[in-house]
């Protein structure tokens, strides 16, 4: 039923660093919701499996002395959902976090395969882009820590050298400090659907009402999760309110570059991308405490 040559479950990070040194070309398998699809599907076949996921050192979400957010790269969707520090700090991820698949997929599904994948539409990926997440990365070389937005090398290929695996997604405390977010995935249906758009906005705004710092980050409006820069430097500066809302969902469709496909045509992505946006940063500016 599964088409695996070999399956090996790693004790340790550096025994699954060992493994990976020793079938170079093997497959690593984390909550297995991607992996075991196209196994099953024979879009992979005969390959050489290393489990992660029985590794508890990479599950769970610790808020460093620094004020950073440390996210195991094993940690499911439902665990970040209902975290106590991320609902404090970071609710926006929580909220991206509960928008995937139902139930099971949310217990079984890791952050660190949602942004290994290196899938477009990943639920929390918009959101660590707007976070400037930072990828750490364990290999035979040592650790590196990589900027999410260096991860995605292009669709489907993120950043990860031959005996590497990623074992955390960390927040940093800049990125999320005094801000405020709101996730909006567009879908055919509430349940279970891949988003035709997702949308991550945060704020932050100064004693004065005014914007300090606004952040986006867009789900298939390319190839890869992108932020949308434009938009961010339009409003810097502006008073809370409507006309900044629409400015930055006005620079912000300059910046993407959405596809047609079965799911939506271009013209419609770019439609629900403008709203997306000025839905997201006005929430945004209300959850900062500006009224709208
Ligand atoms: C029915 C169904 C509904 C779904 N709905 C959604 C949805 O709504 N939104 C959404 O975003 N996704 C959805 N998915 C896709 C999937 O559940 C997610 O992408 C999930 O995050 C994958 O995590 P995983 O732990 O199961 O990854 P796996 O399947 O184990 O791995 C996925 C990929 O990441 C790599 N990988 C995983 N962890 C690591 C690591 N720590 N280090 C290095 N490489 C790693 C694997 O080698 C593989 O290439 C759905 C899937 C199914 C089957």
């Amino acid at each position: 039923m599964f088409d695996f040559r070999s399956y090996a479950a790693a004790a340790s990070v550096e025994d699954a660093v060992r493994l990976l040194a020793e079938k170079p070309n093997a497959v690593i398998m984390a909550g297995g919701s991607d992996v075991l699809i196209k196994m099953r599907s024979r879009d992979m076949s005969q390959v050489d499996v290393v489990s992660i996921y029985g590794l508890d050192e990479l599950r769970g979400i610790r808020l460093e002395p620094n004020g950073d957010i440390r996210i195991g790269s094993l940690t499911s969707f439902s665990h970040i959902e209902h975290d106590e520090t991320v609902n404090r700090l970071i609710p926006v991820l929580s909220q991206a976090a509960g928008t995937v698949g139902g139930p099971q997929i949310r217990n079984i599904g890791t952050i660190g395969g949602n942004t290994c994948n290196g899938v477009t539409s990943a639920d929390t990926a918009s959101t660590c882009f707007a976070l400037d997440a930072i990828i750490e990365l364990t290999g035979s070389e040592g650790v590196r820590h990589v900027p999410i937005v260096g991860f995605y090398l292009r669709a489907g290929k993120v950043d990860i050298r031959p005996t590497e695996i990623q074992t955390a997604v960390i927040i940093p405390r800049d990125s999320y400090e005094n801000c405020f977010g709101h996730y909006q995935k567009y879908a055919m249906r509430n349940a279970m659907d891949i988003a035709t758009l997702n949308c991550s906005v945060n704020v932050r705004l100064n004693a004065d009402g005014a914007i300090e710092r606004a952040r986006i980050a867009y789900g298939v409006a390319g190839p890869v999760p992108m932020r949308a820069g434009s938009a961010e430097a339009a409003v810097c500066g502006m008073p809370a309110g409507e006309d900044a809302a629409h400015i930055f969902a006005d620079a912000a469709i300059r910046d993407i570059n959405p596809r047609d496909s079965w799911r939506a045509s271009k013209a419609f992505r770019i439609h629900i991308a403008h709203e997306l946006a000025v839905r997201g940063l006005t929430e945004s500016m209300r959850r900062a405490g500006a009224t709208i």
